[in-house]
C-alpha cells in the first residue's frame, strides 16, 4: 500500500504515435518532472511495448505500458477514445491489434492521398520524405505532412499549400471510420486490458458510461486538461454509482500539443487502486 503523495501521469504519447518526443525523451522529461510513475499510451499500436523494455529508466520512476484506442459513437460518428492498461502480449495478434490495424491503414492511405494531391499541384514534397519523417511511428500521421510542408515551402506558396492541406484533411475526416466504442471495449478486454474512458469532457461521452459499465468498463479519466470542473463532478458521481476507478493524466504530446507533462495526474485517493491496475503489465 502506498501512502503520501505519489505522482502518476497515466496518459502520454511519444513519436510511436502522434507525439513529438522519442520514448527515451519522454521518460527523461518524466524524471525531470519528478513523477513517480508514467504510463505511455500511444494510439492504436503496441509498437512502443518492446521499445520501452530497452529504455534507460531511473529507479525513482515506474514506467507502464498502455494504449489509447480511437473509437467512435456509431450513431453520431463522434470520436470516443479508450485507454487500455495491462494488455497481455502473445505470439498471435491481440484482438486490439487486429481492430487498430484498420485505423493505422486508413491513416496511411489518407496521408499518402494528401501528399500525392499536394505534389500534383506543385508542392515540393515527396512521399519518401514524409514517410521517412514518420519512421519511428506505427503509421504516417497527417501532421507529418504539415511539418514537411513548413520546412520546404515559404511565403505565399506555403500559405496556399497549407490551406489545401487543411481542406484535404477535412475531406478525409468525413470518410474516416473508427471502430464503435463497444467493439473497442470488447477487443481491449479480450486483450487482457483494463479499460478507461479517456477525456470524457472533450468527447462528451459521459452518457455512454452506464452501457459501458455494464459491458466491463473499469474506469473514467477524471483528471484531464480538457475536463471542466463540472465534468469532473459528474465523473465523481458516475464512478461512485457504477463502482468505477477514477484516473488522470496530461495527454502530453510533446511539442505537438499545448498541454504540459503532469499538468493533470491521477487522483491521490485512487493511487493504490491505480497501482494495482497498472501492475498487470509493468515495464520492468
Ligand atoms: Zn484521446
Ligand atoms: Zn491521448
Amino acid at each position: 500500500m502506498h501512502s503520501g503523495s505519489f505522482k502518476i501521469d497515466m496518459h502520454t504519447h511519444s513519436r510511436v504515435s502522434d507525439g513529438s518526443l522519442s520514448l527515451q525523451e519522454l521518460v527523461d522529461e518524466a524524471t525531470d518532472k519528478e513523477l513517480n510513475a508514467l504510463a505511455i499510451t500511444d494510439h492504436d499500436t503496441l509498437q512502443h511495448f518492446s521499445q520501452i523494455d530497452k529504455l534507460s529508466i531511473p529507479q525513482t520512476l515506474k514506467v507502464y505500458k498502455g494504449v489509447e484506442l480511437s473509437c467512435e459513437d456509431p450513431l453520431t460518428h463522434k470520436t470516443v477514445h479508450l485507454l487500455g492498461y495491462g494488455l497481455v502480449e502473445g505470439d498471435s495478434p491481440l484482438p486490439f491489434e487486429t481492430l487498430a490495424q484498420k485505423t493505422l491503414e486508413q491513416r496511411l492511405d489518407q496521408s499518402r492521398y494528401i501528399t500525392q494531391t499536394l505534389i500534383a499541384v506543385g508542392a515540393n514534397i515527396s512521399w519518401e520524405e514524409v514517410s521517412s519523417e514518420a519512421q519511428d511511428s506505427a503509421t504516417v500521421y497527417r501532421g507529418i505532412i504539415a511539418k514537411v510542408l513548413k520546412r520546404v515551402e515559404v511565403g505565399e506558396r506555403y500559405k496556399r499549400f497549407r490551406r489545401l492541406y487543411h481542406q484535404l484533411k477535412a475531406q478525409c475526416d468525413k470518410d474516416f471510420r473508427f471502430p464503435s466504442y463497444m467493439e473497442g471495449l470488447i477487443a481491449l478486454k479480450e486483450s487482457g486490458a483494463k479499460v478507461v474512458l479517456a477525456h470524457p469532457g472533450r468527447s462528451k461521452a459521459l452518457h455512454l458510461v452506464p452501457e459501458m459499465a455494464r459491458a466491463g468498463l473499469f474506469g473514467i479519466e477524471r483528471n484531464h486538461p480538457d475536463n471542466t470542473d463540472a465534468v469532473r463532478r459528474e465523473v465523481d458521481e458516475l464512478a461512485k454509482e457504477f463502482k468505477l476507478i477514477k484516473t488522470g493524466g496530461s495527454d502530453y504530446h510533446g511539442l505537438n500539443s499545448p498541454r504540459a507533462l503532469a499538468q493533470d495526474i491521477a487522483p491521490q485517493d485512487e493511487v493504490n487502486n491505480i497501482l494495482e491496475l497498472l501492475s498487470y503489465n509493468k515495464a520492468y
